[in-house]
């Protein structure tokens, strides 16, 4: 009986790197200041928040109210 080789570790692939800059809004990178819902923590441009709060729209992720 020959000793086999331990067979090497899986290779997990690289975490995948969410960026948390981006707004759901206007589906591109957050611009100037940041608004974060209360909710859910994710963020949003203050303007584009500031926008939606006016026309009653709600957090994309969890339907939070906007409360700028
Ligand atoms: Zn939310
Ligand atoms: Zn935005």
């Amino acid at each position: 009986m020959s000793d086999k080789e331990v067979p090497p570790p899986p290779v997990l692939p690289p975490p995948f790197k969410i960026n948390e800059y981006f707004c759901l809004f206007h589906k591109g990178d957050i611009q100037g200041e940041t608004y974060t819902c209360p909710a859910c923590k994710t963020k949003y441009c203050l303007e584009c928040a500031k926008k939606a709060k006016v026309e009653g729209k709600l957090c994309v992720k969890c339907k939070q109210m906007i409360l700028v």
